[in-house]
This record gives C-alpha cells, structure tokens and sequence, in this order.
C-alpha cells in the first residue's frame, strides 16, 4: 500500500456542500455557498425542530465548557487564537 497526498476536493459553488468545504479550509464562504447554507439550515429547524434543539444543546454546552477552559488557561488560550487567526 503506498501513502498518496489526498487531491483536495473541488468547491461546488452553490452547495451544502461547498459551504461546508469552504468552512473546513478555514476560508470566507463565497454569496452563492452562504445562500445554500442558509437555505439549508432554514429547512433543516423547520423540519427537525427536535433534533436542532439537541444539536443547538450541545453546541451551547461545548461553548460553555470552551469559556470556561480559556478562563483558566487564559495566556495559552490567547496565543492559540491568534494563532488560528493568522491562518
Ligand atoms: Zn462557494
């Protein structure tokens, strides 16, 4: 088996999808991504209000628990941001 650089994935413009390539590389979302994202997670809330609460729980929680980990570890917290900010 020999080790391949993966091919990076080509951005359909317009897409759930793209929106979340877009995300993934860290990049500005282009208008027609956005839209599709938008129009995504729109239909997504109204046909599963359920499970959008779950989600929205649990990414309320992560946020929480994220606060409170840059509180104690403040100096370490602050280099790593401006770190992720530079990319
Ligand atoms: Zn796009």
């Amino acid at each position: 088996m020999t080790i391949e650089a993966k091919k990076p994935a080509k951005i359909i413009h317009g897409t759930y999808g793209g929106a979340q390539l877009h995300r993934k590389r860290g990049e500005d979302m282009c208008d027609p991504c956005r839209k599709a994202a938008a129009d995504y997670m729109r239909q997504y809330r109204r046909n599963r209000p359920d499970k959008y609460a779950q989600q929205r729980a649990v990414q309320d929680a992560r946020g929480r628990a994220l606060t409170r980990l840059a509180a104690r570890h403040s100096v370490e917290f602050a280099a790593i941001y401006e770190e992720e900010r530079g990319k």
